[in-house]
């Protein structure tokens, strides 16, 4: 029988040392711990492992949580050990006495959470020992991964399906990717159809503001925005490579403190930027997209795109780099008629088959309505995420309502002419 949430409560504080649940986590870990099926959609960073892994706790028997990155579930694991939670993981990184161990956990019953690649699913021994195991929950991090048309779908995601099947206990699915074709193919594979409960939480980031621009003349457009916010941390992504540099070096000229990061430098020289910006203050590192995984600097005070992002989840992604602190946090993306081409090219020559092409245009078309939004920039790119209650006040169409922006301008031109 799950415990009730006074229980949940004081394992929070107790074993994973938080004094209260962050917004959503509440409702999530108690459906996952009544064992509901549950598909949770929190941004990164919202807490998404805490919805599954005290759930683990509350239910009996092991829970099993898939994950695709083997360093992910050994920090995890590391975590939950140190509070004292009878955790393990099996991967192809395990040594022998590792693994050992592991089983000898699992056959003994000690076992609360059962890290597993998702390749050891192929393995017809791994589903026979689950299934003797006393699983009593399946987890599964970054369910997205079982989308064939996104951009990390990982074939052996596929039998967690077959898995659930076997094994016949709840489920629950967790990723920070929302756009309604990927939920629909986590739903279809991962639950074969039958809704699970949906909790889609979070994507609001208030303290972002939020603009966007028609190049006119970009270069001039971004030094300008960079001079506006001198002496804090910022990102502005570039398209290409040689623009990070150029860029860089012009804000260098106009005295900000500035980098360039792409993935053809070496990777100590990026090692080194990556900690500067962590610890200087003021940075701005001039990037390509190859600069943003691991970046967790809580007081980036804004992130300029020089070049229009490929999607409407990259730019999310990229945006929400800033202002983690909750701090205000300030936005400029550009777009030209250029990028546009480009985007769409690089699609169309891409080696992904039709049908993830398809999808990708229509995440890049998405963005195109966000940039050419009439009101509130806002509602638009959180509908594009399913959030339906949005309340703004906070970017660029809100400030200045399209037509009045128009009619000062027209004002303006005509009384200069
Ligand atoms: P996600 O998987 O959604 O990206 P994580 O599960 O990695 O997010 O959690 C992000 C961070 O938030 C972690 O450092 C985690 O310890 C912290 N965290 C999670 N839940 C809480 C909470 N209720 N209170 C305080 N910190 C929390
Ligand atoms: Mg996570
Ligand atoms: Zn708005």
């Amino acid at each position: 029988m799950p415990r009730d949430m006074s229980d949940a409560d004081t394992i929070l504080r107790d074993i994973f040392g938080f004094d209260s649940f962050r917004p959503g986590q509440a409702e999530i870990v108690d459906a996952v711990s009544r064992g509901e099926n549950v598909l949770a959609i929190m941004p990164t960073g919202g807490g998404k492992s805490l919805c599954f892994q005290l759930p683990a706790l509350v239910r009996p028997g092991v829970t099993v949580v898939i994950s695709p990155l083997i360093a992910l579930m050994r920090d995890q694991v590391r975590g939950l050990r140190e509070a004292g939670v009878a955790a393990g993981a099996l991967t192809s990184a395990n040594t022998e006495e590792e693994n050992d161990a592991v089983w000898d956990m699992l056959h003994s019953g000690d076992l609360k959470l059962l890290y597993l690649a998702p390749e050891r699913l192929a393995s017809g021994g791994t589903q026979r020992m689950l299934q003797q195991a006393g699983v009593s929950l399946i987890a599964v991090d970054e369910a997205h991964c079982v989308s064939q048309w996104g951009h990390d779908f990982r074939p052996d995601y596929l039998r967690i399906g077959e898995l659930r099947r076997a094994l016949d206990v709840p489920l629950a699915a967790f990723t920070a990717t929302a756009d309604a074709e990927t939920q629909d193919e986590i739903v279809t594979r991962l639950f074969d159809g039958q809704s699970p409960r949906s909790f889609l939480r979070g994507f609001d980031r208030p303290n972002i503001h939020l603009m966007f621009a028609p190049k006119n003349k970009p270069r001039q457009q971004i030094i300008s925005f960079a001079a506006a916010r001198k002496g804090q941390s910022g990102i502005i992504y570039c398209g290409t490579r040689a623009k990070t540099e150029t860029l860089a070096q012009a804000l260098v000229a106009e005295g900000h403190s500035a980098c360039a990061y792409h993935g053809g430098m070496e990777a100590e020289q990026r090692r080194v930027v990556e900690a500067r910006f962590a610890t200087e203050d003021g940075l701005i590192v001039v990037a390509t997209v190859a600069f943003g995984m691991g970046v967790d600097k809580p007081d980036i005070r804004w992130v300029a795109h020089a070049d229009l992002p490929k999607s409407i989840e990259a730019y999310y992604q990229e945006i929400g780099r800033a202002g983690r602190d909750g701090a205000p946090a300030e936005t400029l993306t550009l777009y030209g008629g250029d990028d546009i081409r480009l985007r769409r090219s690089q699609i169309d020559e891409g080696l992904a088959p039709p049908e993830r092409r398809h999808a990708d245009h229509g995440r890049l078309n998405a963005l195109l309505g966000l940039a050419e939004a009439l009101e509130c920039r806002r509602k638009t790119l959180l509908g594009y995420f399913g959030e339906a209650e949005v309340s703004c006040g906070n970017c660029d169409l809100c400030d200045k309502p399209a037509e009045v922006f128009d009619a000062t301008e027209a004002v303006r031109k005509a009384l200069s002419a």
